[in-house]
């Protein structure tokens, strides 16, 4: 699916249509030093072994407990960057796409 890189958006900040900078939100890595590091629950005791919740080993929590590989295509995440005060607000519902081009 083909998306423009910029398109006029309402701001609820500027309160009016204003040009938006149209980018794809990607998820970030668990970092090594923050809240919900592995080394963080292994040093609380909650890194391995019964009662870690699914929340901490070598598969994502979200393979163990949900149906994964049934659908082909992704939701689009996008984020929308005012040109004029430069807040940024994230799109309500996704649109289901295989593959998302910015041109
Ligand atoms: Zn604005």
């Amino acid at each position: 699916m083909k998306i423009p890189k910029s398109v006029s958006r309402y701001c609820k900040h500027c309160k009016k249509h204003t040009e938006h900078k149209i980018s794809i939100v990607k998820g970030k890595e668990r970092g090594s030093l923050k809240k919900f590091s592995i080394a963080r629950a292994r040093k609380r005791g909650r890194g391995q072994g019964y009662g870690n919740k699914g929340k901490w080993g070598s598969k994502p929590a979200i393979s163990q407990f949900k149906m994964t590989g049934a659908k082909t295509s992704k939701k689009t995440n996008l984020k929308f960057t005012c040109e004029v005060c430069k807040k940024s607000s994230i799109q309500s519902h996704g649109i289901r796409t295989k593959k998302v081009v910015l041109e």
